[in-house]
């Protein structure tokens, strides 16, 4: 079977390009649409997301306010920093960088961000709004995940689809979402680490979506001939040669590449649809944050 390729750079473009049109609009009724970045403390990983924020920002017209605090800010005073731009009529979004430094709870300062402003869907009030098919933002790497499945243009009625993962912020919003129906949803089984038999709920599948974090966690064995798969993990893995050997970089160290959590290879003549990695879920998920973004800044007064 000769299996497409779900190309995510397209269809983030094509959303991008949307929400550019509705940040137009926006700043014509003279509504801010401003993200506000949060990071504490300096991460190597996190700036690359903060460059790459601020660059698509710009792109689409949403203006991109970054906030530096030291790595010593304690959660008492980043929680505060929070209500600050909770209460700031010209932010419309907030994100905050992860990771955060080490004796603060994530949880504990992501729940104080107004919901009305948490462009990345995770407050409960918004799994709230989901849960009831009210959602306004919702988890960017699910909304991905299932963008690019309904990008394919199959009818989700009635299919099997099995998530692999049930973590909350890709595995449980995934089902919720797929679950949105009443009379057109698929019927969906969540599979984890403590599922007794992986391959047997993959193999009877119509769609596979991954996100364990598990590079070759899901083989060609363990899928039927036809499946849609999506993959969402993010997994770095040192490059081989023929001899199954690993290849130096000029430096000497081990050479590594991005993988996702399904051998695609293997996986894509049997596929009717595969997402690769990179260039399948990421790009998706960057660009609904910026329509959690836009969408924020719509619902704001
Ligand atoms: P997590 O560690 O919170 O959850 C992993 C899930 O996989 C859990 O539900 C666990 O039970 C399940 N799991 C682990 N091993 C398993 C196994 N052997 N069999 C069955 N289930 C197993 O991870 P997460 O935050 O949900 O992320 C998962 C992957 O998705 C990671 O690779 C992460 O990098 C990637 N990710 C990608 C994006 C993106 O933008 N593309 C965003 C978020 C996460």
């Amino acid at each position: 079977m000769e299996s497409r390729i779900i190309d995510g750079e397209a269809v983030a473009a094509e959303i991008k390009n949307e929400l550019k049109g509705e940040v137009m609009a926006l700043k014509k009724a003279e509504k801010a649409v401003c993200l506000a970045a949060v990071q504490a403390g300096e991460n190597p990983s996190s700036r690359v997301y903060i460059k790459n924020q601020k660059m698509t920002c710009e792109e689409l017209g949403i203006d991109y306010m970054l906030h530096e605090l030291s790595g010593q800010t304690t959660q008492d005073e980043l929680i505060d920093y929070i209500e600050k731009l909770n209460n700031d009529k010209n932010v419309t979004g907030i994100i905050l960088q992860m990771p955060l430094p080490e004796a603060i709870n994530p949880k504990a300062v992501q729940w104080k961000i107004a919901p009305e402003k948490d462009v990345e869907g995770m407050h409960p009030a918004n799994f709230g709004r989901l849960f009831y098919g009210q959602a306004i933002v919702s988890p960017c790497t699910a909304k991905a995940a299932v963008t690019l499945l309904k990008s394919t243009g199959v009818s989700l009625k009635g299919l099997e689809v099995v998530m692999v993962g049930h973590s909350e912020i890709v595995g449980k919003p995934v089902a919720i979402m797929l679950l949105d129906s009443l009379r057109e949803s698929p019927t969906v089984t969540v599979c984890h680490i403590a599922t007794k038999d992986l391959a047997f709920h993959t193999r009877r599948a119509d769609v596979v979506i991954v996100a364990a974090g598990k590079p070759g966690l899901i083989r060609a064995d363990m899928v039927k001939e036809g499946v849609i798969l999506i993959d969402i993990g993010i997994n770095r893995v040192p490059v081989l040669d023929e001899k199954g050997q690993p290849v130096l970089d000029e430096k000497g160290k081990p050479r590594k590449k991005t993988v996702g959590d399904a051998d695609f290879d293997a996986i894509r003549p049997k596929a009717s649809y595969i997402t690769p990695v990179p260039g399948g879920v990421g790009p998706v998920t960057v660009a609904m944050l910026l329509k959690n973004t836009v969408e924020a800044a719509k619902a704001s007064r």
